[in-house]
């Protein structure tokens, strides 16, 4: 995609070099027929426009290898997030704080190496807490994702607690920033993205402090039915296929 966008912009910048040789006396180009050329790298980009939106990430789906994103430092805490999420998310911030909330965002982007420490980390408790070598390390999956798996690495997601009570605990779900939260999100364009009934499809336990940016459309519908993304994609590329189907 950002390959995509380079040749859109060196297209464009030789579009615009050459009215400029025309001026200097060379013969002029007619514009009318460059147009398409330009336009169709901004019409594929405007076809992507949902891809990055609902991205998948998990257990079976590791952040694709050419993956990039830019990131924007939110000022409140000085994390990393996708910098198209910005807006969405300072909106409900801001409303979540108008309700008299205080809710801080304690993880954003990890880069890789982050999330290996983290993971590593956490297999290390697990060992030193009597776990097997093998148990371990399929007890850290189920909560620090394996690097390269999570979806902290896209950018879209965030870890929110309430300012009274930051443990990453079950508890977390009783503060009334994430009471807030979960009725609210999906207005903003967030998702809880590891809801407790969703475990076995989302092969993550119950984290009611991560949300994941999906944009408004999406996390309203994922509202309205009840589905966690994975079931949400799931439906969208059942209907496509059917809507393939009855064309031929
Ligand atoms: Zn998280």
């Amino acid at each position: 995609m950002k390959i995509a966008r380079q040749i859109a912009a060196l297209l464009l910048a030789l579009a615009l070099m050459v009215p400029a040789a025309g001026a200097a006396g060379v013969e002029k180009p007619a514009p009318a027929e460059e147009t398409p050329e330009i336009l169709a790298p901004a019409e594929q980009e405007e076809a992507d426009e949902d891809a990055w939106r609902l991205l998948l990430v998990n257990p079976w789906n590791a952040l694709p290898e050419e993956f990039s994103v830019e990131l924007v430092t939110l000022a409140s805490c000085g994390l990393k997030v996708d910098k198209r999420i910005r807006a969405d998310l300072n909106e409900m911030f801001f409303a979540c704080r108008d309700a008299g909330l205080r809710p801080v965002i304690c993880s954003a982007y990890r880069t890789q190496a982050t999330q290996t420490r983290l993971y590593n980390n956490k297999i290390s408790r697990l060992r030193a807490a009597g776990y097997s070598r093998e148990t371990a390390v399929e007890e850290a999956g189920r909560w620090v994702a394996v690097p390269g798996t999570s979806e902290h690495q896209t950018g879209l997601a965030l870890d929110i607690v309430s300012a009274g009570y930051q443990g990453l605990t079950r508890r977390q779900a009783d503060t009334a920033e994430q009471k807030w939260l979960m009725e609210h999100c999906w207005e903003y364009g967030f998702i809880l993205r590891y809801p407790e009934d969703k475990c076995d499809v989302t092969g993550i336990g119950y984290e009611p402090w991560h949300y994941r940016y999906v944009g408004r459309e999406a996390a309203q519908a994922m509202r309205d039915s009840g589905q966690c993304l994975e079931e949400y994609l799931e439906a969208l590329e059942e209907s496509a296929e059917q809507a393939g189907a009855s064309r031929t």
